[in-house]
């Protein structure tokens, strides 16, 4: 088991924020990660699991274990006429996995093509795009109780998993996910209304398209939509979308005629985006710490900010939202 001291966690977060671990574990086996137990006094300190990075943004240095999950597998576990279930390792890259199962003809996870990140966090915030969402195909995740110390699976109803959310990521750091599992169709219900979709098909002049031509399709619109980490540093959508009842979106439409709203998760959805550009704050910046010019969810690192002034910038942006709208604007990125 090999640890290192005092780890640069720029490189491993795709804000590239400044930020240090004072210890950090690659765990590369179930059984590195079984031997991670038999060590107390470094689960005595706080633990920070972390995956790709696409969805944290560091204020401080984490004086504590970070743990990196990076098991390798990808597996087909059952067969039964047209529904095949799959597995992988917490490592695999998501969409490394997604590309995997639709080569081999599997379709459900082909709106999720593209999203940042590893298999083994998909299921803290149950991923969504494109009208879909993890759970649509998700059968059970294995997972490590870092305090107990027990392996457990939870099947898909075990998960609670709701918008952006899951038992995982209402208890961080208590549970290390070392696989999912998902059942997958050979005739797959294609979900082709949300978003551009079907004008992206059309474009191809695909009438009947197969699961793998749509990942490329949301693929495609996905790259013209969203900064490219590698380009400018960001963590996606920094807010998740507020979902308010139907009598609070009555007089919200009323007040703002204009205002997006679809009916979703058993209230009222509205984009945030459309609150924050509404706010003014697309494409402004504060020093190095900036709203994309592009996409006003989407909070940026123009170089050398820090994770505090992104945050700062952040809290702003809830204060205007709140002052104009009356609606308070959650973080789905994880602040730490
Ligand atoms: C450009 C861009 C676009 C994005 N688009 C979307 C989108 O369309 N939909 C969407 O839902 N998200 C989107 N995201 C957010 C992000 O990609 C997802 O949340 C992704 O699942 C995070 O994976 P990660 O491996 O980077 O996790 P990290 O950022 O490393 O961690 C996220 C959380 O998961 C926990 N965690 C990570 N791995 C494990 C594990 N193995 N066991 C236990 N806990 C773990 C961490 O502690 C943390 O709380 C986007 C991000 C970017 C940068």
């Amino acid at each position: 088991m090999h640890i290192e001291y005092g780890a640069d966690l720029a490189p491993l977060n795709t804000f590239r924020v400044p930020a240090r671990a004072s210890a950090l574990l690659r765990l590369r086996s179930p059984g590195e990660a079984r031997d991670l137990l038999r060590r107390p006094a470094l689960l005595a300190r706080p633990v920070l699991v972390m995956g790709g990075g696409s969805n944290l943004l560091f204020t401080a240095d984490w004086e504590g274990l970070v743990v990196l999950p990076q098991m390798l597998d990808r597996e087909i576990i059952e067969t039964q006429g047209d529904t095949v279930t799959v597995a992988g390792g917490a490592g695999e890259s998501w969409d490394g996995f997604v590309r995997w199962t639709l080569g081999l003809g599997l379709g459900g996870l082909e709106n999720l093509a593209l999203i940042p990140g590893t298999l083994g966090a998909a299921p803290i915030q149950n991923i969504g795009a494109y009208g879909v969402e993890l759970r649509d195909s998700l059968l059970w995740v294995e997972t490590l109780d870092l305090r107990g110390g027990r392996a457990e699976r939870f099947y898909n109803a075990d998960c609670g998993f709701a918008y952006r959310d899951s038992v995982f990521k209402r208890e961080p750091g208590r549970r290390l996910i070392t696989r999912v599992a998902f059942r997958l169709s050979r005739k797959p219900e294609l979900e082709l209304d949300y978003g551009e979709i079907r004008e992206e098909l059309a474009a191809g002049k695909i009438a009947d398209p197969t699961a793998a031509q749509v990942a490329a399709a949301v693929s495609a619109i996905r790259r013209r939509k969203l900064p490219d980490p590698a380009q400018i540093g960001n963590a996606g959508s920094f807010f998740r979308n507020p979902v308010v009842p139907e009598a609070q979106a009555a007089r919200l439409r009323e007040e703002h005629p204009a205002m997006p709203q679809f009916a979703a998760y058993g209230g009222v959805k509205i984009p945030a985006g459309w609150l924050i550009e509404a706010c003014g704050w697309k494409g402004r910046r504060s020093g190095d710490a900036g709203v994309h010019a592009g996409h006003a969810l989407v909070l940026v690192n123009h170089g050398r900010a820090t994770g505090s002034q992104i945050a700062s910038l952040a809290q702003q942006i809830q204060a205007s939202v709140a002052d104009r709208f009356g609606i308070t604007l959650e973080p789905e990125v994880r602040i730490v």
